[in-house]
């Protein structure tokens, strides 16, 4: 069969299974749960690999789970990845009313693409040569740190990042290039992005320990820890002057204890905050000088301060190679005009680090409105932001894998990896870092 006759193919069968990948965004998007607790969506997921009887690895990283699709040669292996995990933002409508838990990062959406892809793909995958993975992944979204700190401690994890997790684990090792696609809502109708990078970034707790007294009849018997993290909070804004624009540094954080009582002085105050910038070194650099911050808060008042920082995400390397196949496919099926190449993206992703391993490529798409993680996300356009990335990612593994798989292969040969997985995990590793600084 020739080339474009397999992608007619392959849409078609998308096309045809439209309600039920339809029926599943919904029902995703509907019981949102958080990193490493994906459970029912995975199950979700896992149902329909088995009622294709294709075989499957589930539990990967606690709650990833993998499908394998064979194509009738031994060959390259492509990822398709989509991302399992909701996030806390309780203010949005759709937000789950006991734990605030809301797919407001459109996971969901890739859930639905991932496995649409494999609906299209399962029809002319014996006209392929090498195989084609799609891998639901955990944890995307690097929050709630103390429960990641929880799952580590007790040894469940060891990196707070699914990806990275993931990789650790050895479940990239059966891939050769990955892909997947993330919403993005800067037009809400037809439309695809590739941006230029992203931030990474490095992620930190906190914890200001102060001295507990009556905050009216004996305040002065206190250390007021309220007081040490204000301090801090003004040395870390004293040092964004000192951040070059070139490296697109942002500090940001959230308080998620901010005392006991009214009535006590603050003995305990706890932030989780997030050090990104565009280079390994910006990051390192501008995350020496929040520490700095953070221990002058404590000096300040006489206060203690613990700090422990974890290995964030590295930044986004689209291959660019990879990027012209997709963005061809991407091109046929929504009109080159609406095939756009961005700056580079101010947030992060897990993917970054895998990029920094494998070819690989992380392009956005529309079909969805307000801006990403706030109260105003939604999905406005269905064809747009489930059904077009699903035809898109399986045009593009039959161009990777058609013939004797001649595109996936110059891709892989032609890859330079920036990392070694040996390298990345020292990396890692050496990003971990936990102190408690008394300074008295
Ligand atoms: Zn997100
Ligand atoms: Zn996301």
């Amino acid at each position: 069969m020739e080339r474009e006759d397999l992608k007619k193919s392959a849409i078609e069968e998308i096309d045809r299974n439209w309600d039920k990948i339809i029926q599943l965004a919904h029902s995703i998007e509907s019981e949102p749960e958080e990193g490493y607790r994906e459970h029912k969506t995975a199950r979700k997921v896992e149902d329909i690999f088995r009622e294709w009887g294709i075989s499957t690895r589930s539990g990967l990283g606690l709650t990833g789970i993998k499908g394998y699709l064979e194509g009738s040669k031994k060959g390259p292996s492509i990822g398709i990845l989509g991302e399992l995990d909701a996030f806390f933002n309780p203010e949005h409508p759709q937000a789950d009313k006991s734990s605030g838990l809301v797919h407001a990062c459109g996971h969901f959406a890739q859930i639905a693409s991932l496995v649409g892809a494999g609906w299209g793909l399962r029809k002319v995958m014996q006209h392929l040569t090498g195989g084609v993975v799609l891998f639901a992944v955990p944890a995307e979204e690097y929050v709630n740190l103390e429960y990641r700190q929880s799952l580590k401690d007790k040894g469940q994890i060891k990196y707070f990042g699914g990806k990275q997790e993931l990789e650790r684990l050895g479940a990239f090792d059966d891939m050769d290039i990955v892909m997947m696609n993330h919403a993005q809502t800067e037009v809400p109708g037809r439309s695809a992005f590739i941006s230029a990078g992203s931030n990474g970034f490095v992620g930190k707790a906190a914890r200001f320990l102060g001295r507990a007294a009556h905050a009216g009849v004996e305040p002065f018997k206190g250390v007021n820890a309220l007081n040490a993290f204000h301090i801090a909070l003004s040395a870390i804004h004293a040092q964004r002057e000192t951040f070059k624009d070139e490296d697109a540094v942002r500090v940001h954080m959230i308080v998620t204890k901010g005392g006991d009582s009214v009535n006590v002085v603050p003995s305990e105050v706890r932030v989780e905050m997030y050090v990104r910038a565009k280079s390994i070194e910006a990051i390192e650099e501008s995350n020496a000088k929040v520490d700095r911050a953070l221990r002058a808060g404590a000096l300040g008042v006489g206060a203690k301060v613990e700090i422990n920082n974890t290995p964030g995400y590295l930044p986004i390397l689209n291959d660019e190679r990879l990027t012209r196949c997709w963005t061809d496919n991407a091109s046929l099926l929504i009109g080159e005009e609406n095939v756009h190449r961005l700056g580079a993206f101010g947030g992060s992703t897990d993917m970054g680090d895998i990029m920094h391993l494998m070819p690989g490529i992380h392009p956005f798409t529309g079909g969805f409105s307000g801006d990403l993680h706030t109260k105003d996300f939604r999905l406005v356009d269905e064809e747009m932001a489930l059904l077009i990335p699903a035809k898109i990612s399986a045009a593009t593994v039959i161009d990777l894998l058609y013939g004797e798989a001649a595109e996936a292969k110059e891709i892989i040969e032609q890859f330079k990896p920036r990392l070694s997985k040996k390298a990345y995990l020292k990396l890692l590793d050496s990003l971990f870092y936990k102190k408690l600084w008394d300074v008295e």
